[in-house]
């Protein structure tokens, strides 16, 4: 078999390689979600260390819901795997390549204009992976979501919100996409650095304006009002020097249960967005009782609230935890990091671009003959050439990530805020239902954060009474 691959000419041993790569990552994948599956299905009691923090009904709920999880993600990946497969094998990028031209031409800009070829080449490309993905993302959301007590969406708030993140996508990457080509074909020898600072510009430009302009047209956001809580907040960014000047919560209980808190900004302009799921005296989830489930058959709203008689989310002092950690992560450098690292990632990859641009065998390999528009070549180089480098990437970032977790909770310690922050992990373990039994290799591969019970240990040493 392999002499028979060595025979080939080799632009067929590029396509193969690319398959083989693309089928050996998905295997491995496949695998590892196989052996975590299996715990999921064998540890039916609590683990003697955890019988303290997890009790049996949410342990089993958590079970069940993570099994389900699994279970789907295994069926919608070998669906992508095998679709990503026959795109492949039956030339389906050239085919959309002269569709797109087909569209183009109809709008009067004939074969010569190359980047309205790949604006519609992105755009039906876009709209393909929007169509097929739909029917999963509704299944995920509505079947398993929605079983496991999590989904407060309905079909229609679901269905405008994917029109709406479609066409603000289109609305950004069209522009983004042309001028890029342009850099690229104009920039001469240089070329790959003026598109990387190009790229730079953009994602600066787009972390600046995502909070004040795009988030808020799929959430709403309102400052956190006036109280304890607010006080406490900025108090405890003063105390670190954190330039906090907002607090906003999200209303996060439109679209899931799930919770969360973050922070965004540049320099001196910081803010912070809690959930209100997050938040226990906050939560639509429990301000609504007995008395909203009786009505919400009559009440027409986008969205259900529904009835939950157990209370979610965090107190003030464990919410003031949650963000000792969350300004840990900026207080230790971990953002600035991030960001150095997948600049000089993508820099790298544009640096290789250009080194790659050139070959015609790449072409060849993906079915285009006779000609080699540059957005093709970006795909090709960038999803498939790149593959196994990004396959490592990834790998090291969830390494480093865990790291970093350890290291915003060992901060947050060091705010004296531990047992707040040990019994705010668990309580968001329980409302999130993470499964706190993890089979090594396949934590150790997909894990950004520790699993609990590492993170608990690690706290727990105040904790040990
Ligand atoms: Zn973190």
């Amino acid at each position: 078999m392999l002499q028979t691959i060595l025979a080939l000419p080799v632009e067929n041993q590029i396509f193969f390689a690319v398959l083989g790569f693309s089928w050996t990552v998905y295997l491995w994948e496949a695998y590892l979600s196989y052996r975590q599956r299996r715990i999921y299905r064998s540890t039916t009691q609590v683990p003697q260390e955890l019988g303290k923090i997890m009790d049996t009904e949410t342990f089993e709920k958590s079970r069940l819901y993570q099994l389900d999880k699994s279970n789907f993600s295994f069926w919608s990946g070998l669906y992508s795997e095998t679709e990503g497969t026959l795109i492949l094998v039956l030339g389906g990028i050239p085919f959309l390549w002269s569709l797109a031209g087909t569209v183009s031409g109809r709008f009067g800009f004939g074969p010569e204009y190359e980047i309205t070829q790949s604006l519609a080449f992105l755009t039906l490309a876009t709209l393909f992976s929007a169509v097929t993905g739909l029917p999963w993302s509704i299944y995920s959301t509505f079947i398993i979501e929605e079983k496991h007590g999590f989904n407060q969406q309905t079909l229609a708030f679901f269905l405008k919100d994917a029109v709406k993140k479609f066409a603000v996508t289109q609305c950004i990457l069209l522009p983004v996409t042309s001028l890029l080509l342009y850099i690229i074909k104009i920039g001469g020898d240089f070329f790959f650095i003026y598109a990387w600072l190009f790229t730079l510009c953009v994602s600066l430009v787009l972390v600046t304006i995502y909070a004040d302009y795009i988030a808020p047209l799929f959430d709403k956001f309102t400052p956190l009002p006036e109280g304890e809580l607010k006080t406490d907040i900025e108090t405890m960014a003063k105390s670190i020097s954190f330039p906090l000047t907002k607090v906003y919560v999200v209303e996060g209980s439109k679209r899931s249960s799930h919770s969360n808190a973050y922070f965004y900004g540049f320099f001196k302009n910081k803010r912070i967005v809690l959930f209100d799921t997050l938040l226990e005296d906050y939560s639509p989830l429990n301000k609504t009782g007995e008395e909203q489930s009786e009505n919400t058959e009559d009440t027409p709203s986008e969205s259900k609230v529904k009835a939950k008689n157990k209370k979610q989310g965090c107190n003030n002092p464990e919410i003031l935890a949650v963000l000792g950690h969350e300004l840990g992560h900026w207080k230790l450098g971990h953002t600035v990091k991030n960001i150095v690292i997948s600049q000089m990632n993508s820099f790298l990859c544009f640096f290789l671009f250009a080194v790659l641009i050139g070959r015609r065998e790449l072409f060849l390999a993906f079915g285009f003959h006779d000609s080699q528009p540059t957005l093709i070549g970006l795909m090709i180089i960038f999803q498939f050439i790149f593959s196994p480098y990004n396959e490592l990437l990834s790998f090291c970032l969830t390494v480093l990530s865990r790291r970093f977790e350890f290291q915003a909770d060992a901060f947050a310690l060091g705010m004296g805020k531990a047992s707040q922050l040990y019994s705010a992990l668990i309580k968001l373990n329980k409302d999130n239902l993470g499964f706190p039994v993890a089979d090594w290799l396949f934590s150790m591969w997909h894990y950004s954060h520790p699993p609990l019970l590492e993170r608990l240990r690690a706290l727990g040493s105040v904790k040990q009474d």
